[in-house]
Parts: structure tokens; sequence; C-alpha cells
């Protein structure tokens, strides 16, 4: 007799056990549909992070959805240089160098020509389709009363090290990360960035000059982005950087543009594939 009431109670026990677990696998499952549902509808939600989304979320829940997308999708979830590889230089004017896509230390892009010194300060070298863009856009801004000049184009990797270095022992670590790329990490080094200022302002009041501001308007009809825009470093992981202007070509400068999204998440969600 109390064998079978040992029996009977195991068995019981077994099946609430059970109950109990389903429920709670099923619970999980709820909660898991529920928090895609949240990403799911989305603008620029892609599929192959909803589980860094969830992740995210739960430790961020003060964020917003929106910048969680935006966040995951340009890898800030991870740390800057955390999780490198190296960028992809097949997708040729469109190639994405960041914190975590970086170009050979002996990458050097072909058929660099020398900027004519009317546009430029001192010797410079870019991309010959850069350097036509350009020069239809400074002829365009002259029209409407606007002047300004390269003072950066191409920097070579040896380059961009020295002045890394330089900028280390200047300002220490945490503000030279803000400002610098390390060598390798510069779109300085693709031919395809260009830092423009008008002639007798200094790059800090630079943001405040009518140059900057015909720049932020007309700057994509040439092919050119605003690549650190303001309020935007979370995903840039740069400062904000008036004078940084990167030529991806006028088709894509102008959606860029259009939906007011950093090349970072421009690239994650349209060309990253
Ligand atoms: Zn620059």
């Amino acid at each position: 007799m109390k064998k079978k009431i040992f029996l009977a109670t195991t068995f019981f026990l077994i099946i609430v056990s059970l109950f109990t677990y389903y429920k709670s696998t099923l619970k999980i499952k709820e909660t898991f549909k529920e928090q895609e549902n949240i990403f799911l509808k989305k603008q620029y939600y892609l599929p192959q992070n909803l589980d860094r989304y969830i992740h995210y979320y739960s430790t961020h829940p003060e964020v917003s959805i929106e910048d969680i997308i935006a966040i995951v999708n340009v890898n800030k979830d991870k740390r800057p240089y955390q999780d490198i590889k190296k960028a992809n230089i097949n997708k040729g004017i469109l190639t994405l160098i960041n914190k975590y896509n970086y170009l050979d230390e002996n990458y050097a892009p072909k058929d660099m020509i020398i900027i004519d010194p009317a546009y430029a300060y001192a010797q410079k070298q870019t991309l010959k389709e850069v350097n036509e863009a350009f020069i239809n856009m400074y002829n365009d801004a002259l029209k409407d009363g606007i002047s300004f000049y390269v003072v950066s184009a191409y920097r070579s990797y040896n380059y961009q090290k020295q002045l890394y270095a330089k900028y280390l022992i200047n300002y220490g670590e945490i503000y030279t990360e803000d400002i610098s790329a390390r060598p390798g990490y510069s779109e300085h080094q693709s031919g395809l960035a260009l830092d423009i200022l008008s002639e007798k302002v200094p790059m800090a009041k630079f943001q405040i000059t009518k140059a900057y501001k015909w720049l932020k308007k007309n700057s994509y009809k040439y092919g050119f982005i605003l690549r650190y825009p303001e309020g935007k470093s979370y995903l840039t992981c740069y400062n904000f950087e008036p004078w940084h202007y990167r030529y991806i070509g006028v088709k894509d400068a102008q959606k860029v543009y259009e939906e007011n999204l950093t090349f970072d998440e421009y690239y994650a969600y349209y060309l990253d594939n």
C-alpha cells in the first residue's frame, strides 16, 4: 500500500514538473514573440540582427526601438575595434571604412591625381572621379558666392599612423579616439574622403560658416555626404566633423541625404549583402 502511494506521488510530481517546464518554455517563446513583434515592423529592421536587438533591449530598456535597430545594425552594440573585418573594397566608391572595417596597411587607391592647387591647400591627392565632382561643386558654390577648399584628401596608412600618434601625445587616448582614426581605419586612406574648409576660418568655427550651411544642403547633389553629422556620434564613433565629406556617388548620396542616415546605417541596410 505504502509503495503504491509512493509511486502515485512520484508520478504526480513528475507530471506537475513537466507541466511547469512546458508552461515556462511557452512563456519564454511568448516573450520572444512579443519582443520580436516590437522590432519586426520597424524601418531598417534586419532579421539576422533580431537576437542582438532583443539582447540590447533587455540591457538598455531606456533606448528607443529605432535607436536600438540603428545601434545594432552598425555594430555599436560591440566596442569600437572589437569585432573587426577587412573592408570590402569590391564595393568601390561605396566601400565602408569605420572602426569595424579596415583597409590593409598596403592598400592605396589606383588612379589618383593631384588636386589643382587652385582648389586645395598644398599638394593633395584624390581619385579622378572625386576631383571632378569636387570641382563641379566648387564652381556651383562660387555662383552662390560661397568658397571653400580642400585641406586634406588621400592619406596613406603611414601618414595616418603618424597623425594618430601625434594626437595621442597631444590629447590623450579618450579624446584622440573621438577625433581620429587608427591607421587602417581612416576613410582618407581610400582616397574617397575630403576635408573641406573656408579660407581664414579655423576648423572649430567652420560649422558656423555659410560654406558649411551650403555644403550641408547641397553636397549630396555632387555625390558627397557629411560623414560624421552632429548628434550621430553614438553611431559613427566620431565627434561631429562639419569639414569631412565622403564621396559615394550622386544616386546613393541623395538617398543617404533624404533618409537622414549615417553612411554606416545606410551601408548595413542597403549595401551589405
Ligand atoms: Zn577627414
